[in-house]
Protein backbone atom coordinates (compact mmCIF):
# COMPACT_ATOMS: atom_id res chain seq x y z
CA UNK A 1 0.00 0.00 0.00
CA UNK A 2 1.15 3.69 -0.92
CA UNK A 3 -0.06 6.96 1.04
CA UNK A 4 -2.07 9.05 -0.59
CA UNK A 5 1.24 11.51 -1.17
CA UNK A 6 2.95 8.83 -2.43
CA UNK A 7 0.08 7.97 -4.52
CA UNK A 8 -0.08 11.68 -5.99
CA UNK A 9 3.43 12.17 -6.93
CA UNK A 10 3.55 9.14 -8.69
CA UNK A 11 0.53 9.98 -10.68
CA UNK A 12 1.98 13.19 -11.24
CA UNK A 13 5.27 11.71 -12.62
CA UNK A 14 3.68 9.88 -14.76
CA UNK A 15 1.99 12.28 -16.44
CA UNK A 16 4.85 14.59 -16.32
CA UNK A 17 6.63 12.07 -17.92
CA UNK A 18 4.67 11.76 -21.07
CA UNK A 19 3.26 8.65 -19.41
CA UNK A 20 6.50 7.45 -18.28
CA UNK A 21 8.53 7.57 -21.07
CA UNK A 22 10.98 10.42 -20.08
CA UNK A 23 13.09 12.15 -17.55
CA UNK A 24 11.38 14.63 -15.18
CA UNK A 25 13.27 17.20 -13.44
CA UNK A 26 12.39 17.77 -9.52
CA UNK A 27 11.05 21.43 -10.24
CA UNK A 28 8.12 20.51 -12.74
CA UNK A 29 7.31 18.26 -9.71
CA UNK A 30 7.95 21.45 -6.89
CA UNK A 31 5.65 23.54 -9.44
CA UNK A 32 2.85 20.73 -10.39
CA UNK A 33 1.75 20.14 -6.95
CA UNK A 34 2.72 22.97 -5.51
CA UNK A 35 5.43 22.69 -2.87
CA UNK A 36 9.02 23.14 -2.19
CA UNK A 37 11.98 21.82 -4.19
CA UNK A 38 13.31 19.62 -0.62
CA UNK A 39 10.20 18.43 0.08
CA UNK A 40 10.34 16.53 -3.55
CA UNK A 41 14.13 15.59 -2.70
CA UNK A 42 12.87 13.93 0.21
CA UNK A 43 9.26 12.25 -0.65
CA UNK A 44 11.70 10.94 -4.12
CA UNK A 45 14.14 9.23 -1.65
CA UNK A 46 11.07 7.23 -0.46
CA UNK A 47 9.76 6.60 -3.80
CA UNK A 48 13.11 5.58 -4.71
CA UNK A 49 13.67 3.13 -1.63
CA UNK A 50 10.45 1.61 -2.16
CA UNK A 51 11.55 1.30 -6.47
CA UNK A 52 9.25 2.90 -7.79
CA UNK A 53 11.48 5.63 -9.51
CA UNK A 54 14.63 5.94 -10.55
CA UNK A 55 16.37 8.53 -8.46
CA UNK A 56 19.64 10.19 -9.01
CA UNK A 57 19.96 13.68 -7.18
CA UNK A 58 20.76 16.34 -9.54
CA UNK A 59 19.50 14.05 -11.95
CA UNK A 60 15.62 13.48 -14.02
CA UNK A 61 13.80 11.05 -12.14
CA UNK A 62 12.02 8.13 -14.23
CA UNK A 63 9.27 5.69 -13.10
CA UNK A 64 9.72 2.22 -12.35
CA UNK A 65 8.18 -0.45 -13.87
CA UNK A 66 5.80 -1.21 -10.88
CA UNK A 67 5.98 2.89 -10.70
CA UNK A 68 4.07 3.07 -14.17
CA UNK A 69 1.50 0.15 -12.97
CA UNK A 70 0.96 2.19 -9.86
CA UNK A 71 0.46 5.18 -11.25
CA UNK A 72 -1.76 3.45 -14.21
CA UNK A 73 -4.05 1.82 -11.68
CA UNK A 74 -4.64 5.42 -9.89
CA UNK A 75 -5.50 6.82 -13.18
CA UNK A 76 -7.83 4.09 -13.93
CA UNK A 77 -9.70 4.33 -10.65
CA UNK A 78 -9.69 8.32 -10.97
CA UNK A 79 -11.64 8.10 -14.33
CA UNK A 80 -13.84 5.05 -13.79
CA UNK A 81 -15.18 7.23 -10.55
CA UNK A 82 -15.51 10.39 -12.75
CA UNK A 83 -17.91 8.26 -14.99
CA UNK A 84 -19.87 7.20 -12.09
CA UNK A 85 -20.23 10.43 -10.90
CA UNK A 86 -21.41 11.69 -14.18
CA UNK A 87 -23.42 8.71 -15.05
CA UNK A 88 -25.09 7.61 -11.81
CA UNK A 89 -25.16 10.88 -9.35
CA UNK A 90 -26.02 13.18 -12.24
CA UNK A 91 -22.46 15.32 -11.69
CA UNK A 92 -21.85 17.59 -14.44
CA UNK A 93 -17.90 17.04 -16.20
CA UNK A 94 -16.88 20.09 -14.25
CA UNK A 95 -18.01 19.16 -10.93
CA UNK A 96 -16.05 16.02 -11.19
CA UNK A 97 -12.42 16.43 -11.26
CA UNK A 98 -12.10 17.18 -7.42
CA UNK A 99 -14.03 14.35 -5.78
CA UNK A 100 -12.13 11.53 -7.76
CA UNK A 101 -9.13 13.02 -6.40
CA UNK A 102 -10.00 11.84 -3.36
CA UNK A 103 -11.73 8.19 -4.50
CA UNK A 104 -8.74 7.66 -6.83
CA UNK A 105 -6.79 6.50 -3.18
CA UNK A 106 -9.52 4.38 -2.02
CA UNK A 107 -7.29 0.98 -2.52
CA UNK A 108 -9.70 -1.93 -2.80
CA UNK A 109 -8.98 -3.15 -5.84
CA UNK A 110 -12.28 -5.97 -6.28
CA UNK A 111 -13.76 -1.98 -5.43
CA UNK A 112 -12.54 -1.06 -9.14
CA UNK A 113 -13.25 -4.44 -10.62
CA UNK A 114 -16.95 -4.25 -9.32
CA UNK A 115 -17.20 -0.41 -10.47
CA UNK A 116 -15.57 -1.06 -13.78
CA UNK A 117 -18.29 -4.20 -14.35
CA UNK A 118 -21.01 -2.08 -13.06
CA UNK A 119 -20.46 1.02 -15.57
CA UNK A 120 -20.29 -1.61 -18.09
CA UNK A 121 -15.92 -1.68 -19.21
CA UNK A 122 -16.07 2.12 -20.31
CA UNK A 123 -13.19 3.30 -22.37
CA UNK A 124 -13.13 6.99 -21.93
CA UNK A 125 -13.67 9.35 -18.91
CA UNK A 126 -16.48 12.16 -19.18
CA UNK A 127 -13.46 14.69 -20.42
CA UNK A 128 -12.72 12.20 -23.12
CA UNK A 129 -9.47 10.41 -21.64
CA UNK A 130 -8.56 7.00 -22.06
CA UNK A 131 -9.17 4.51 -19.14
CA UNK A 132 -6.32 2.53 -18.54
CA UNK A 133 -7.61 -1.40 -18.65
CA UNK A 134 -7.12 -3.75 -15.32
CA UNK A 135 -3.42 -4.86 -16.94
CA UNK A 136 -2.70 -1.03 -17.20
CA UNK A 137 -3.05 -0.85 -21.06
CA UNK A 138 -3.55 2.82 -21.97
CA UNK A 139 -4.84 3.19 -25.69
CA UNK A 140 -4.52 6.73 -26.71
CA UNK A 141 -6.61 8.20 -29.40
CA UNK A 142 -5.57 9.75 -32.70
CA UNK A 143 -6.66 13.29 -31.93
CA UNK A 144 -5.22 16.94 -32.62
CA UNK A 145 -5.67 20.41 -31.07
CA UNK A 146 -8.18 22.94 -32.14
CA UNK A 147 -5.30 25.25 -32.38
CA UNK A 148 -3.30 22.89 -35.23
CA UNK A 149 -5.79 23.02 -37.67
CA UNK A 150 -5.87 24.90 -40.98
CA UNK A 151 -9.05 26.99 -42.00
CA UNK A 152 -11.99 24.94 -43.59
CA UNK A 153 -10.39 21.70 -41.56
CA UNK A 154 -12.93 20.56 -38.99
CA UNK A 155 -13.69 17.53 -36.71
CA UNK A 156 -15.17 16.38 -33.76
CA UNK A 157 -14.69 17.09 -29.89
CA UNK A 158 -12.92 14.03 -28.54
CA UNK A 159 -11.14 15.18 -25.30
CA UNK A 160 -9.78 18.28 -23.02
CA UNK A 161 -6.91 19.27 -22.40
CA UNK A 162 -7.96 21.20 -19.39
CA UNK A 163 -10.50 19.45 -16.71
CA UNK A 164 -10.67 22.43 -14.63
CA UNK A 165 -14.41 23.85 -14.21
CA UNK A 166 -13.91 27.38 -15.13
CA UNK A 167 -12.57 25.69 -18.99
CA UNK A 168 -14.99 23.24 -18.93
CA UNK A 169 -17.87 25.52 -17.66
CA UNK A 170 -16.92 28.19 -20.30
CA UNK A 171 -17.25 25.05 -22.89
CA UNK A 172 -20.92 24.62 -21.22
CA UNK A 173 -21.44 28.30 -21.97
CA UNK A 174 -20.62 28.44 -25.73
CA UNK A 175 -22.22 24.91 -26.33
CA UNK A 176 -19.37 22.86 -26.98
CA UNK A 177 -19.25 19.12 -25.76
CA UNK A 178 -17.79 16.32 -26.52
CA UNK A 179 -19.55 14.93 -29.65
CA UNK A 180 -19.12 18.53 -31.07
CA UNK A 181 -18.79 19.35 -34.43
CA UNK A 182 -16.50 22.07 -35.56
CA UNK A 183 -15.06 23.87 -38.69
CA UNK A 184 -12.07 26.37 -38.14
CA UNK A 185 -14.01 29.72 -40.73
CA UNK A 186 -10.58 32.25 -40.11
CA UNK A 187 -7.68 32.72 -38.04
CA UNK A 188 -6.86 35.85 -36.63
CA UNK A 189 -3.07 36.00 -37.00
CA UNK A 190 -2.85 39.50 -34.73
CA UNK A 191 -3.66 36.74 -31.23
CA UNK A 192 -4.37 33.33 -32.80
CA UNK A 193 -7.70 33.47 -32.09
CA UNK A 194 -10.31 31.54 -34.61
CA UNK A 195 -13.58 31.30 -35.77
CA UNK A 196 -15.54 28.45 -35.84
CA UNK A 197 -18.51 27.17 -36.65
CA UNK A 198 -20.58 24.66 -34.53
CA UNK A 199 -23.87 22.72 -35.69
CA UNK A 200 -26.68 25.24 -36.92
CA UNK A 201 -24.31 27.11 -37.89
CA UNK A 202 -23.56 28.45 -34.71
CA UNK A 203 -20.20 30.72 -35.26
CA UNK A 204 -18.28 32.26 -32.14
CA UNK A 205 -14.58 33.42 -31.85
CA UNK A 206 -12.20 31.18 -29.23
CA UNK A 207 -9.48 32.67 -28.29
CA UNK A 208 -5.61 30.84 -28.88
CA UNK A 209 -5.77 29.65 -25.28
CA UNK A 210 -9.20 27.84 -25.74
CA UNK A 211 -8.05 26.54 -29.03
CA UNK A 212 -5.05 24.80 -27.21
CA UNK A 213 -7.63 22.26 -25.07
CA UNK A 214 -9.94 21.50 -27.07
CA UNK A 215 -8.89 17.91 -29.12
CA UNK A 216 -11.31 16.93 -32.49
CA UNK A 217 -10.73 13.77 -34.19
CA UNK A 218 -8.21 12.94 -36.42
ZN1 LIG B 1 -10.16 14.15 -13.47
Amino acid sequence: MHSFTEENYIKNIFKLSENGTQEVNTNAIAEALDTKAASVTDMLRKLSAKELVNYVKYRGVSLTDEGKRVALQVIRKHRLWEVFLVEKLKFSWDEVHDVAEELEHVGSSLLTKRLDEFLGHPQFDPHGDPIPTENGELHLKKQRLLAELEVNDGGVVVGVNDSQPLFLQYLDKMGISLGSRIMVLDRFGYDNSLEISLEDDKRLVVSSEVSKNIFLSA
